[in-house]
């Protein structure tokens, strides 16, 4: 079993009103994050922070902030698509029980809206399934910048539009 670190929201929370996803698209490297794909309208990166193992999160690439109401049903389709194929490459790369997708983020500190892509690994208790196993609470997983570049670049490469 991997080991896990403490995982403080705090880190989270910008230093300004800086946006950490919009400064990572317009390429600040303070704001690094391992690519794993680019659309003319989204992004796919690596969790910095994962609680599972290939751990991708989506973005779209305008700073929207409403999951629905800043977007039309076509541009949200649109990006769900992308979502689909970047879902459908972490379940090849990684193999999963199950793929998780949902939409977090808050008003308070990560605004820019985004969905979660999350594997949950074969062999987990009931328990320590779903949110259990997608909560910081217990902890960020310690996966080494190689690891995530790696990952970025096999999940990457196994993207398919068909
Ligand atoms: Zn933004």
């Amino acid at each position: 079993m991997r080991k896990r670190k403490p995982f403080d929201t705090a880190s989270l929370q910008p230093e300004s009103e800086t946006c950490f996803i919009c400064e990572f698209i317009r390429g600040n490297s303070r704001y690094a994050h391992f690519e794993v794909a680019r659309t003319g309208h989204a992004v796919a990166f690596m969790n910095k922070y994962p609680t599972l193992e290939g751990y991708v999160l989506v973005a779209p690439l305008d700073h929207l902030e409403q999951v629905t109401g800043d977007m039309s049903a076509a541009g949200y389709l649109e990006l769900q698509a992308f979502v689909y194929c970047v879902a459908e490459a972490v379940r090849k790369v990684m193999e999963p029980e199950r793929v998780y997708i949902l939409s977090l983020g808050s008003q308070s500190a990560n605004t820019h809206i985004h969905w979660h892509i999350a594997p949950l690994p074969h062999g987990v208790p009931l328990e320590e399934q779903q949110y259990h196993a997608l909560m910081h609470e217990h902890g960020a997983l310690e996966v080494a910048d190689a690891e995530l570049a790696d990952l970025a670049r096999r999940i990457g490469s196994t993207i398919t539009t068909d």
